[in-house]
């Protein structure tokens, strides 16, 4: 390990100060509506030229009838009845994007990559602690808009700006209200000492009841390459014993790979599946078999892996060790836009370029990424991720007619080379609709934008950047 072993005060007194503030915290989400009433009637999904279920081969023309959030029948003109029809003739039928690793708190300052104090870690630093919780809670409102407008119907909410209870809250509260589903990862503030840990108190008053039954609670943590091992050892203690799932980035660049945090982790049992690895760009072989073998979940996210300067995401050799891939857009103001489209295509791509093997991997692949096998990894394998009879209704309907995406010779390579979000027609989360007719139809996009863009300029002016 190349981290220093810094001395602070032990963990126990940090813990014990903090349980005070902790159990003060009012959960202001636990007065939060609930994320949706279930829909009286019967929805059918009619005619869809293609229906791809992610688990069988691609069907022509097939319907889909959704009753309480729940996909009831799949085939070919099923019996409407008394249910709410929508025409899916020119679009393709498919299960909703899962983003598997995503900093929802800082979007409000997309591009805002490099400034005056430099790249983007010292810009970074230079901003994130003039976020309060209102500003983290727009951020995720326009995270979460842009999610959705993409295809995007589960997100993994890396939240690793929580200053304060009340950013926590504020953050979860956001998540319920859009009805979108996903994780919220609870972090740690962005300029805290490696000797510190995060809020375990406040974790730990949280994580004894769900959020609601889209949202659901899980941690972020800065674990062997960005912290002291008393900490995350501590981290990983606290949130197994609450039964919270983990997230941490790893091997993100190689000082961090040399450092020996994957080989820590794994003789801690430290990995598995309730562990998702994030990034790995440049994890050895062995790391990545060794993280392969005690199966843990691997997160990669293309574009900014190359726009920070990690370097270029070895997925050839990911493949080739057999790790349960997810991906992600990461963050809005590196990557710019929550395209899974362009996340998608860019991975298959740099696996065959890396490779020098055009055939290396299927288009299929790439899909299976962003859906199923990104479902798997944050444990929804068994709801969302697939279309079948019984599973969640997370779907989106994209159009093979359009300009950029007709005529093509083949269903995958479509979606993931032509395809763009603004070809997302329809958008459903646990069988409410969130976008139809290519318009958002939950979220007051106009008002979002304004406050983003008013919480943002404040947080420049008070870092004067
Ligand atoms: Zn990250």
């Amino acid at each position: 390990m190349s981290l220093p072993d810094r001395k602070g005060l032990p963990l126990s007194t940090i813990i014990n100060r903090r349980k005070a503030s902790a159990m003060l915290a009012t959960a202001a989400w636990g007065m939060t509506m609930p994320a949706r009433a279930a829909p009286p009637r019967r929805l059918l999904l009619r005619g869809a030229d293609h229906l791809l279920t992610m688990t069988d081969p691609p069907r022509a023309k097939t319907d889909m009838l959704i009753h309480q959030g729940r996909i009831e029948a799949i085939g070919p003109d099923l019996p409407a009845g008394d249910a709410d029809v929508i025409d899916l003739s020119g679009h393709v039928l498919m299960p909703g994007f899962v983003d598997t690793h995503w900093h929802m708190w800082n979007t409000a300052a997309r591009g805002l990559w490099r400034s005056a104090k430099g790249g983007f870690m010292p810009t970074m630093a230079a901003i994130s602690p003039h976020f309060t919780p209102a500003d983290v809670a727009i951020s995720v409102d326009l995270a979460l808009a842009e999610a959705v407008n993409s295809g995007i119907t589960t997100v993994h909410n890396w939240a690793h700006n929580v200053r304060s209870p009340a950013h926590a809250d504020a953050e979860i509260a956001a998540m319920i209200r859009s009805g979108v589903r996903g994780r919220f990862a609870y972090g740690y503030a962005q300029d805290v000492g490696k000797d510190q840990p995060m809020n375990l108190d406040h974790l730990s008053t949280i994580a004894r009841r769900r959020p609601s039954n889209l949202v659901s609670i899980g941690i972020c943590a800065r674990g062997p390459d960005r912290s002291a091992p008393p900490v995350w050892q501590a981290e990983w203690d606290v949130a197994r014993r609450l039964g919270l799932p983990i997230s941490t980035h790893m091997a993100s660049d190689p000082k961090s790979a040399a450092s020996g945090g994957i080989a820590a982790l794994a003789a801690r049992k430290g990995l598995g599946a309730d562990v998702q690895l994030v990034h790995l760009t440049a994890a050895s072989r062995a790391d990545m078999d060794r993280v392969a073998q005690a199966g843990s979940p691997v997160s990669i996210s293309p574009w900014t892996e190359l726009e920070v300067g990690y370097g270029v995401p070895p997925i050839a050799d990911m493949i080739a060790a057999g790790l349960l891939l997810g991906l992600s857009v990461d963050n809005m103001v590196l990557a710019g836009q929550a395209d899974m489209f362009s996340v998608m295509r860019l991975s298959t791509d740099l696996a065959r370029g890396l490779s020098r093997n055009q055939l290396l991997m299927e288009d299929m692949t790439a899909l299976r990424w962003a859906t199923i096998d990104g479902a798997r990894s944050l444990g929804l394998g068994q709801q969302v991720g697939a279309l079948a009879p019984g599973m969640r209704a997370d779907i989106i309907a994209v159009r093979v007619d359009a300009l950029n995406t007709a005529p093509a010779a083949d269903l995958p390579s479509l979606l993931t080379h032509a395809a763009r979000p603004d070809n997302v027609s329809l958008v459903l989360i646990d069988g409410v609709a969130h976008k139809r007719d290519g318009q958002l139809v939950r979220v007051d996009l106009p008002a979002i934008r304004a406050k983003a863009s008013a919480s943002i300029a404040k947080i420049r002016s008070a870092a004067a950047i």
